[in-house]
């Protein structure tokens, strides 16, 4: 068969698809566009995050503020990571669609939540110097198991297929640690503290790392790996998520 004839059964498959099951919002399960997981309503309820906000942690602050920007709370805690980027709040639709594909397995989310991720690269946080490898965050192999799959290594793969950049699963976590929010910031710094460790036989030496996880809440997970990169000897860590809290 001729490759160019490809594309065109491709989508002749889809449209036929679309007549026996009509493409849903993942959402408020109305009609969506061909192709695509939310409607256009729901779609917009998925702002992008805009200026004013941290340069480290992108938080973003109501009211006219000027240029570059420190938080107090990033002055305060001197994070092993140089930045960490989110293109969307973990609010509505967003939230909606994070928890159906961590909790409810809903993979073929990705795209729609790979898409938000790869926005992150437009940053110019992001682009200079160029990231040079994905590391996903890592899950304990016991809760890896009990999901089925680490939701972290899925978004990286998408973002390295829209990227080029290439996936580096350098990470091991090695502690079962207990759900996170249970706990105040001191306590969760303690809880998780040597839970992360480099893999035998990976080097991650002078290179630009890039750390890859679905939301960022405190920030405690991706400062603890990114702290073993560093101390491993990165040359630096950045951080993408598909959204922060
Ligand atoms: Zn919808
Ligand atoms: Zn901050």
């Amino acid at each position: 068969m001729s490759p160019s004839l490809l594309p065109i059964l491709a989508q002749a498959g889809r449209a036929f698809l679309d007549v026996l099951y009509p493409p849903q919002c993942a959402v408020c399960h109305g009609a969506a566009p061909s192709g695509e997981v939310l409607c256009e309503a729901c779609l917009e309820k998925a702002p992008r995050i805009v200026a004013p906000y941290c340069q480290v942690c992108s938080q973003p602050f109501a009211g006219n503020i000027k240029g570059p920007f420190t938080c107090s709370d990033c002055n305060e805690r001197h994070f092993a990571f140089a930045c960490a980027v989110a293109t969307r709040r973990s609010r509505d639709s967003v939230r909606e669609l994070i928890h159906q594909f961590k909790y409810g397995g809903k993979i073929p989310l990705k795209k729609q939540l790979g898409r938000w991720l790869s926005e992150t690269l437009e940053d110019p946080r992001l682009r200079e110097p160029r990231c040079e490898r994905l590391v996903p965050v890592p899950l304990h192999h016991a809760r890896r198991r009990e999901r089925g799959f680490n939701q972290a290594h899925i978004l990286a793969e998408e973002l390295s297929r829209a990227s080029g950049i290439p996936v580096l699963d350098c990470l091991r976590r090695t502690r079962y640690t207990a759900t996170q929010t249970a706990f105040d910031r001191a306590a969760r710094m303690e809880n998780l503290r040597g839970a992360f460790h480099l893999r035998q036989h990976r080097a991650v030496t002078d290179l630009h790392l890039l750390l890859i996880d679905d939301v960022l809440t405190t920030g405690s997970t991706v400062d603890e790996c990114a702290r073993v990169l560093m101390a491993a000897g990165a040359a630096s860590v950045r951080v993408a998520t598909v959204a922060r809290a």
